[in-house]
């Protein structure tokens, strides 16, 4: 029995990708091979890698001057690719200066990495609070390299509503966990990334989406394999690429792409989380810690109310485990913030998240 699967990452594909992939497992478009046993440089491969860096394209909107990469490493290698290609100097020159909004504990990694090869200015934090909202940031300054910020926060549940104005200053963005989950203009960036895992596919590939002019930066001593201008110039063939990971991404384009693409994906995901936020906020058990201008149509994170932490701890302990008996899994907040989070990617159907608040709703009334 499939489960509604809640997790953050890695986290549900859709189940018609699944189906294909495990129908294709040994021969692929008639190969006679496994897309994990081809040659990366094959004829066999390339209309694979081609065909998925296309429907990225279309359903992302993506304009002709900028590159697209598929690389491995996680997003958190780019916490170091970022600032070393934007902003690396060599060696004896002075440090360059980069922008960092910090919204979270990914957006902290982020800056804390930068602060290794620039001198990062906060622009804007909301660590006050327990990053429970997005700060109104600072303009950047014009010698700026570039202005990073976290479009979705994976973990407390915040994402931009707006973006900040940078102006000349290209605007670098962590898109990991809400990449196509509702349309995003790509001109307003320089540099967008995203670990598959979320919302895309599985872990093992990172999304780069760099505007060309961006390219060439980096300073002479970057490792070879840390250099964008080394992976656009080799179309992501410097060396072997994460294959499988690149074809399952393509089919879970496809399938979205079925669906009506990114439109259609921001119309059902504003749905599903009006759903769970609009019960958060009638809820006498729950409620959400986020501000309502913040709130992630991603990841809804949700606390018990009760106020003695003791009871508060097992009353919630006890929701994700009763909760994983009628299959609904991986509700447990990050370890590092506790409580509940249900991560309603694009891959999660709207009933996951009815079948969940019926749950809700059964066991605040036991509770009584
Ligand atoms: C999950 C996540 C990361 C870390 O991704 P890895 O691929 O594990 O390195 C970074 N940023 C955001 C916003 C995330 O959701």
């Amino acid at each position: 029995m499939r489960v509604y699967n809640f997790a953050s990452g890695p986290s549900a594909l859709p189940l018609p990708v699944l189906e294909r992939a495990a129908a294709e497992m040994t021969d692929v478009n008639g190969t006679g091979q496994s897309v994990m046993e081809m040659s990366h440089r094959s004829k066999d491969f390339k209309p694979i890698i081609e065909k998925t860096e296309a429907l990225l394209r279309e359903l992302m909107g993506i304009p002709p001057n900028y590159k697209v990469l598929f690389l491995q490493g996680g997003a958190s290698l780019q916490f170091s690719m970022v600032p070393l290609n934007l902003a690396g100097v060599e060696p004896g020159s002075p440090k360059k200066k980069a922008a960092y909004v910090e919204t979270g504990i990914f957006a902290k990694k982020a800056a804390e990495e930068a602060s290794k090869y620039a001198e990062v200015h906060t622009r804007g934090s909301s660590k006050d609070k327990a990053y429970t909202y997005i700060p109104a940031p600072l303009p950047p300054e014009a010698d700026d390299a570039y202005y990073h910020i976290t479009v979705n926060n994976t973990i407390v549940g915040t994402r931009w509503a707006a973006l900040p104005e940078t102006g000349s200053v290209p605007l670098a963005a962590d898109i990991s966990s809400c990449i196509l989950s509702e349309p995003l203009d790509v001109s307003r960036f320089g540099l967008l990334y995203a670990g598959a895992q979320k919302n895309l596919g599985p872990a093992g590939t990172t999304v780069v989406i760099i505007r060309e002019d961006l390219l060439g930066k980096a300073p002479s001593w970057t490792p070879t394999m840390l250099r964008y201008d080394i992976h656009a110039g080799e179309a992501s063939m410097y060396n072997t690429p994460p294959c499988y990971g690149i074809y399952i991404i393509g089919l879970v384009l496809e399938w979205l792409k079925e669906l009506g693409g990114a439109d259609a994906m921001g119309k059902l995901n504003r749905e599903k989380a009006d759903l769970l936020y609009a019960y958060l906020g009638g809820s006498k058990l729950f409620r959400s810690p986020v501000e309502k201008s913040s709130r992630s149509i991603m990841n809804v994170t949700f606390v018990s109310t009760e106020a003695d932490p003791d009871k508060r701890k097992e009353k919630e302990t006890r929701f994700v485990k009763e909760a994983a008996a009628q299959g609904l899994v991986n509700l447990a907040g990050h370890r590092l913030v506790g409580g509940m989070r249900a991560s309603i990617y694009n891959a999660t159907p709207i009933e996951g998240v009815k079948a969940l608040i019926k749950f809700m709703e059964k066991f605040e009334k036991n509770e009584k």
